[in-house]
């Protein structure tokens, strides 16, 4: 990837670092506001969990943003952490706080879908083969 494209990104990753940090902190905000008419209210305790559950993504966005934001600064930006080949330009422009390459992406969600599957129902696998 061209320095002037690193730079381009670097200011995308700069601006959403930011906005991600505002997001969070009014979701802390409303946490707070919630904490204080604390009741054992059911729809509170639900409604604290999507907050908790949402602001669990963005900080790992969050962390995601500043480790790419380091490696811009040490120069290993661009280069994936799975095989250390250079990330495509294109899936770097889409996602700039990616570490992997697509290949390695398509690995590591392989492993993680299948310790996932089971939570997802078995569609009608009455697809029978019968060999000879
Ligand atoms: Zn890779």
């Amino acid at each position: 990837m061209k320095q002037g494209d690193v730079e381009r990104l670097r200011q995308k990753l700069e601006l959403q670092r930011h906005e991600t940090r505002q997001f969070l902190r009014r979701l802390d905000e409303q946490a707070q506001s919630l904490d204080a008419e604390a009741t054992q209210d059911s729809v509170i305790s639900l409604s604290k969990e999507s907050l908790f559950e949402r602001s669990s993504q963005r900080r790992t966005v969050l962390r995601l943003i500043e480790a790419a934001l380091k490696r811009m600064v040490d120069g290993s930006f661009g280069i994936c952490v799975g095989c250390g080949e250079e990330i495509q330009d294109e899936r770097l422009q889409a996602l700039p706080w990616t570490q992997f390459c697509l290949r390695c992406q398509g690995q590591l969600e392989e492993k993680i879908g299948a310790s996932l599957s089971t939570r997802t129902p078995i569609q009608a696998t009455a697809t029978s083969r019968r060999a000879g």
